[in-house]
């Protein structure tokens, strides 16, 4: 998890929104903060890409959502597919 400023004006001033019950990557619950400059509401702490990279290469992940291969895996053979098919 990081802690971030407001995506939209830059603004670390926020205060607390309320807390968000339902994620795909992590145990809820979250904070839900606002932006006190532009109201923009945003999770904060938020997920890091590598956390995301992490949660969506997982077996948790892949069994849960019916996957039986990593995604890495998925896009590698479409892409052996097209080339064999030119
Ligand atoms: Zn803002």
């Amino acid at each position: 998890m990081e802690m971030v400023q407001c995506d939209s004006c830059h603004s670390g001033q926020t205060v607390f929104d309320r807390t968000a019950t339902q994620s795909v990557a992590l145990q809820p619950p979250y904070a839900v903060v606002r932006c006190r400059n532009c109201g923009l509401a945003f999770m904060n702490p938020r997920v890091t890409a590598q956390e995301y990279r992490n949660f969506y290469a997982g077996e948790e992940y892949l069994n849960e959502y019916g996957y039986k291969k990593p995604f890495s895996d998925i896009q590698n053979s479409r892409v052996q597919s097209s080339a064999r098919s030119d």
